[in-house]
Formats: structure tokens, C-alpha cells, sequence
């Protein structure tokens, strides 16, 4: 269809919806909206574009949008020059945080960018839950239904949504946020409220009250979550227990891995092929956060101790471009040399997805970023949830009442002074996990359910044709 002058915006009833994805900043986010992209454009025939803000902020997202668009050449590329942001206000922020900022104070360029780059007319946006509350207003001038995508768990979206009315219910009492009853949901204690709202003048708690109050005036919800590990959350947010006059709930996890084709394949996989069948732990904190140096050697004790087979992909620097670093320097010329066949310990990107559904991985020790929780359910590895920041203590209260893996509630969080879990106490939790067969029958069910939903015919399978359905109608 071609848009009358002037305009960005489909006809609606055309065959081929057009729709453009907008993510926000980090592989946390990037991941699930490349997953989103593949989705739809090879499984329910749509035509995709995707904008990249660029430079990206680590190098593990430049690689992984090159792969993307190598793998999905019809996949559109549309580059958002960001307008020029003053950094010094935001000294010592987290970096992924200011660029979020940095994307939402350039949100007004996406309508010369739609107009002239995308080159077809849009029918819908879905832009990420980071940018929500700047770009809706945007896609409401351009006549563009606009989708949320929200690229963490249902139970982490339905804080969010519950989020005003417990702080307007609260006004008396400031900003202060205590133990938080989602309705319907879980009670969110104050222990696992992400620490950065805690401060009603962090950065990100300003985004994310603002976004938290756009959520109704958004033309639906994408969520990256299905019943069966969320029943309570996904059940609440659909209707309309969590927040009154939210725009329809869509669930669509767990979004699949995309096929991107590998480069090289890393030392890891023909080590992984010589351990034997569910032996091997596997040890990850995610693309974002390093554990500092006192707890990283007692997570490497801890692992020794176990006694166990491990890959533990160890992280020096928040920025991966800032990861200069040496194993040896981080964790000791002995202790490579002691853990030699035993354990693999690398810096390097692994493919994830491809270790969790490796035969002879048998456990996760995870931070609970949301895609790690959702790509330890669809492979039915049990975790060992240790969650350090943002929202991933409530994503592993999700994990412990799916029944999927175990969280110990006390282990050190960011931010809180009561320090460092003792090899000893590591190595206990990952015995007791490998050999605990509750948990391992708990993550077979939970992959078999996530296998099923995503299946054509399953529930978010249909969630996502329902999307498409919307966009093709333009609405
Ligand atoms: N990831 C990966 N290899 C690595 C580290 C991370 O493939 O060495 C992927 C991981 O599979 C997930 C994403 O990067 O898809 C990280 O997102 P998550 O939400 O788990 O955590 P975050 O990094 O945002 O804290
Ligand atoms: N988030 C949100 N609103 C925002 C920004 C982020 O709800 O304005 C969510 C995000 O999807 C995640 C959590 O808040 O559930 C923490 O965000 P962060 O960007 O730290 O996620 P990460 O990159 O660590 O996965």
C-alpha cells in the first residue's frame, strides 16, 4: 500500500503488515526483539524492520545485529542517529541506563526516519517498555498503533503496571517503597524491588514511572512470557486484575532462538561433547553486570569444591569493551591450572541457548536476566538462581514457585553491604541441585508446556498471530 503524502502509515487490510520494532539498549533487550523480528517475519509473514540505535553501547550487540540481519536479509535495517546527549548529567549512571535516556530524548526523529527510511509504509510500532512513555505519544501523531514490548517476565510487568496505584495509594509516606502485593499476583518484597527505585531520582525510576503510567494508552502489551511458568501473572495482566484499563495482553514466550548462523563455534562445544550426559554446570551472570573480585573467588572455590564438572563464563567489566582483563589475572594461575579437563572458564561470548540445550549440561547457576530464565524453561535445565540487580530477584521467585530451580533468598544482591556467599555455601547449593530430582522432573514439564505453547496452535503462537491480525486491521 502507498501512504498519502506526508503520511508513514499503511492501509489497513494490507496482506503484508509492515511492522517496525523499536528496542531500547542492551542484549537483554536486543535478544528478545531480534527473536521478535525472526518471528515474525519468517513464521507469520510480515514485513519486519528493526532500528538500531547506533553505535551500539557494547560490542555484543553491534556482533549481534550484524548476525541478525546476515541471517534475516529481509529483515530491514533502520538506523536511529541519536541526538547529542550531555552525559555529565548522568556521571557514574549505569551506561545502559543513559542510553535508554539518550533514545528517549531523540524519540521525535523517528517520524523523519519512518518517513524517509523504512522506505514502506508502517502499520504498527512495538517499541520496547524502556521507551514507552516517549515514543507512544509519537506513533499517536503519526497515526500508528503502537505496542509495547515488554522483554522481561509477566510478573516483573505486572509490578510495573501495579506500580502508580501503590505509589499514589502510598503518597502520604513519599516515594518509599515497601513490600508491594500485586493483585493477583505475588507479593514483591522490598528486598526484591530492583535497587535503583529505591531512589525516586535514579534515572531509571523516572523511566520507569513514567512508562509504568503510558501503559494504557498503548494500542496493546507484548509480553515475553506463557501460562505455565506464570500462570498468576499472565492470568492477572490479561484480565485486568493488576491495573485497570490496560490495552489487550499479549504472551508470546518464549520467544524462540533465532537460527543465526555461528562464525566459530568456541572451544566450548567440543568440550561440552566429551562430558558426560547432564554433568556439567553451567555458570552465567549475563551480558550486563561483573560480580566483584571477592565473590568471584569464592565462586571459583565454590565450583572446585562442588566437585562437579563446570563452564563458567566470567565477565571483568560492566561494557564489554571495557573487559581488558586476563582468567589469570582474575582468577589465579593455580586455580586454571587445578581445574584443567574439569572445568572450562572463558571470557568469550558462548551461545547460550546452544550450551543450555547441550546433552551434557544438567544445571544453570543464573542471575535470572529474564531471556536466561526463559531459555533455561524451554530447555528444561534446572537453575541455581542468584540473582544481583534490577528485576532479577523477582524473576527468581518465578523460578523457585515454577519449581524449576532453587533460590536462596539471603545470597548477596548489589548494593547490599552483608557481602560475599562462601565457597562452602556455593558448593553445597550446586550438590544439592545436580542431584535433586524434584527440580530436574519440574524443568522436563515446564519445557514440554513452553514446547507447546509455542507450537502452531499453542497459546503464544496464537498470541502472536493475534498481533499480527491487529496490525494488518490497523489497530
Ligand atoms: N548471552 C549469551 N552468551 C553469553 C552471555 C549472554 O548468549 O555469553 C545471552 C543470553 O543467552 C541471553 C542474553 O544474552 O539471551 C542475556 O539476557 P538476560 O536477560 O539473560 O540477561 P542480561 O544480560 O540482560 O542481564
Ligand atoms: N524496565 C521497565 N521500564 C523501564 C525500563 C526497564 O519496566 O522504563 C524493565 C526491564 O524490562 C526489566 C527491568 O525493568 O524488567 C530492569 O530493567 P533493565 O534494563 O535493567 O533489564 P536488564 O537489561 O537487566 O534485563
Amino acid at each position: 500500500a502507498t501512504p498519502n503524502s506526508g503520511d508513514v502509515r499503511a492501509t489497513p487490510g494490507s496482506s503484508r503488515p509492515h511492522v517496525v520494532l523499536l528496542p531500547s539498549a542492551g542484549m537483554g533487550h536486543l535478544v528478545p526483539f531480534t527473536r521478535l523480528a525472526a518471528a515474525l517475519c519468517s513464521g507469520h509473514g510480515c514485513d519486519v524492520s528493526l532500528v538500531a540505535a547506533v553505535p551500539t553501547v557494547s560490542s555484543a550487540e553491534a556482533r549481534h545485529l550484524a548476525a541478525h540481519f546476515a541471517a534475516f536479509p529481509a529483515v530491514r535495517r533502520l538506523e536511529l542517529d541519536l541526538a547529542s546527549l550531555d552525559v555529565s548529567e548522568f556521571a557514574g549512571a549505569d551506561p545502559f541506563y543513559v542510553r535508554y535516556e539518550a533514545i528517549r530524548r531523540s524519540a521525535s526523529l523517528l517520524a523523519p526516519l519512518l518517513a524517509g527510511g523504512a522506505s514502506a509504509a508502517a502499520s504498527a510500532l512495538v517499541a520496547d517498555i524502556a521507551l514507552a512513555s516517549v515514543v507512544i505519544p509519537v506513533a499517536k501523531d503519526l497515526r500508528l498503533p503502537c505496542y509495547v514490548f515488554f522483554t522481561a517476565s509477566a510478573t516483573m510487568f505486572s509490578f510495573l503496571a501495579y506500580l502508580p496505584t501503590y505509589l499514589d495509594a502510598n503518597a502520604g509516606g513519599g516515594h518509599a517503597i515497601g513490600d508491594v502485593d500485586v493483585p493477583g499476583v505475588c507479593r514483591v518484597p522490598t528486598s526484591s524491588v530492583p535497587q535503583a527505585l529505591h531512589d525516586p531520582d535514579d534515572i531509571f525510576t523516572r523511566q520507569f514511572i513514567a512508562n509504568a503510567r503510558s501503559l494504557a494508552n498503548a494500542d496493546g502489551l507484548v509480553v515475553n512470557a506463557f501460562d505455565a511458568l506464570e500462570p498468576e501473572a499472565v492470568a492477572a495482566l490479561r484480565q485486568g486484575t493488576v491495573a485497570a484499563g490496560l490495552p489487550p495482553v499479549l504472551a508470546v514466550g518464549p520467544l524462540s532462538p533465532a537460527p543465526i548462523p555461528a562464525k566459530d563455534s568456541g572451544s566450548y562445544l567440543p568440550w561440552l561433547d566429551a562430558q558426560p550426559a547432564r554433568s556439567v554446570v553451567y555458570v552465567s551472570f549475563g551480558s550486563r553486570k561483573a560480580l566483584p573480585r571477592d565473590q568471584l573467588s569464592e565462586l571459583a572455590a565454590g565450583l572446585e569444591a562442588s566437585g562437579h564438572r563446570f563452564l563458567w563464563v566470567v565477565k571483568g567489566a560492566v561494557v564489554d569493551r571495557d573487559d581488558a582483563g586476563e582468567l589469570t589475572d582474575l582468577l589465579g594461575e593455580a586455580f586454571m591450572q587445578r581445574i584443567h579437563g574439569r572445568g572450562l572458564v572463558t571470557m568469550a561470548w558462548v551461545r547460550q541457548e546452544e550450551v543450555l540445550n547441550h546433552p551434557s549440561v544438567g544445571l544453570f547457576i543464573s542471575h535470572c536476566g529474564w531471556n536466561s530464565v526463559t531459555e533455561a524453561a524451554a530447555s528444561g535445565v534446572p537453575v541455581v538462581a542468584w540473582p544481583r540487580f534490577a528485576d532479577q530477584r523477582v524473576n527468581a521467585g518465578v523460578v523457585a514457585r515454577a519449581g524449576i530451580g532453587v533460590w536462596v533468598d539471603t545470597w548477596s544482591w548489589e548494593g547490599e553491604d552483608d557481602g560475599v556467599v562462601s565457597a562452602e555455601d556455593i558448593a553445597g547449593k550446586v550438590r544439592s541441585a545436580m542431584a535433586d530430582e524434584g527440580v530436574r522432573k519440574a524443568a522436563a514439564s515446564v519445557r514440554e508446556a513452553a514446547a507447546r505453547a509455542v507450537a502452531a496452535g499453542g497459546s503464544s503462537y496464537r498470541s502472536l498471530a493475534e498481533l499480527v491480525r491487529r496490525c494488518r486491521d490497523g489497530h
